[in-house]
């Protein structure tokens, strides 16, 4: 209990949130929103803006992201980390409850890569556009170009990479302490008052009153990865997956071996055999487990899913992975059970 938090937001729009790893199973179907990391709260704040007027779970998906993808110092969008070139790589994937679904990858100096991939779902033929041709059609559908220039915060990490220009995968967690040193008004895991974001990524997934399912994913990828260099987040099964018969899911972490077991997907296999939300996450953590061997203790991989019942859950290779959760009865912070 004493891991227990209870924190004044009311100038978010979000009265209280809760750090517990108790997951109560709930049977209440939608409206309900879960999204990744401790952004999370903020971003669901914005999606509930939709979701929590009886609006669609896809609206809600793209609005809940773009809360994060605006933040100049976050994690997430045109201001977080670069490639080790130096310039920022966005990737963001959308999909509907009718297995509609739009990806972007490889996207440089457009603020909204969500909008986009949404954008490439309703009108192209097409699944996903990469590199200079999604930015193309993004500047042909009225989005701006953006300077390119990096964030201050950007700017330093990557001074300091610049040092010994090392890529080594990082395993993604929230600071050490950074739960309880929240600031209410100070929301996005960027602007708390010591250290650095490791993870660069939010996913998140809706079931709405209508019962239909939605999920959305955009990230800059991994930090200082090489140019090129496309993770999970915007391939449709392995960054997110939607199956409106069954759940979504959505994943974070270590996005090539997130790609290896086509994640977000088998995870909604397991539910369709009747696993919980939680247990099908963590039967997939599992096997990357036991496909990585001694390698998985240098990474982290977490997932989190709803399925049709308004049930959610999730689960990560290693301590320190937190989601939100915003339902009728407030919004709420969880600390994700783990393998180790
Ligand atoms: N999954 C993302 C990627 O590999 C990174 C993250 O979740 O932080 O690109």
């Amino acid at each position: 209990m004493d891991r227990r938090k209870f924190i004044n937001l009311g100038g978010l729009g979000v009265t209280s949130f809760t750090l517990s790893s108790f997951v109560p199973q709930q049977n209440i179907k939608g409206p309900l929103v879960v999204s990744t990391w401790d952004a999370g709260i903020a971003a669901n704040a914005g999606a509930w803006t939709i979701l929590g007027s009886g609006g669609k779970a896809l609206d809600a998906v793209e609005k809940g992201v773009m809360v994060t993808e605006d933040e100049m110092n976050c994690c997430v969008g045109l201001g977080a980390n670069p490639d080790r070139d130096g310039f920022v790589t966005l990737d963001a994937s959308i999909m509907d409850h009718e297995f509609n679904c739009g990806s972007v990858a490889f996207l440089e100096r457009i603020k909204h890569p969500i909008s986009v991939a949404r954008r490439v779902m309703e009108k192209t033929p097409h699944v996903m556009l990469v590199g200079e041709g999604a930015q193309q059609f993004a500047l042909e559908q009225g989005f701006k170009l953006e300077s390119g220039e990096l964030s201050k915060d950007a700017k330093n990490a990557y001074k300091n990479w610049l040092k010994n220009s090392e890529y080594k995968p990082v395993i993604n967690i929230e600071r050490k302490n950074a739960i309880s040193q929240l600031d209410p008004n100070k929301m996005a895991p960027h602007k708390l008052a010591t250290g650095e974001w490791n993870h660069d990524t939010i996913g998140m997934i809706a079931l709405d009153s209508f019962g239909n399912l939605s999920g959305s994913c955009t990230t800059s990828g991994a930090g200082f990865k090489m140019r090129g260099r496309i993770g999970d987040s915007p391939v449709i099964g392995a960054g997110l997956y939607v199956d409106n018969e069954v759940g979504a899911v959505v994943a974070t972490g270590q996005g090539e071996d997130v790609i290896r077991v086509a994640g977000s997907s088998a995870v909604v296999e397991q539910m369709r055999q009747g696993k919980s939300p939680t247990e099908a996450c963590k039967i997939i953590v599992e096997r990357i487990n036991r496909i990585k061997k001694e390698k998985a203790k240098d990474i982290q991989i977490c997932f989190i899913a709803i399925n049709k019942k308004g049930e959610f859950g999730a689960y990560s290779l290693h301590k320190g992975f937190n989601y939100a959760v915003h339902n009728k009865e407030g919004n709420k912070l969880y600390e994700s059970t783990s393998l180790d």
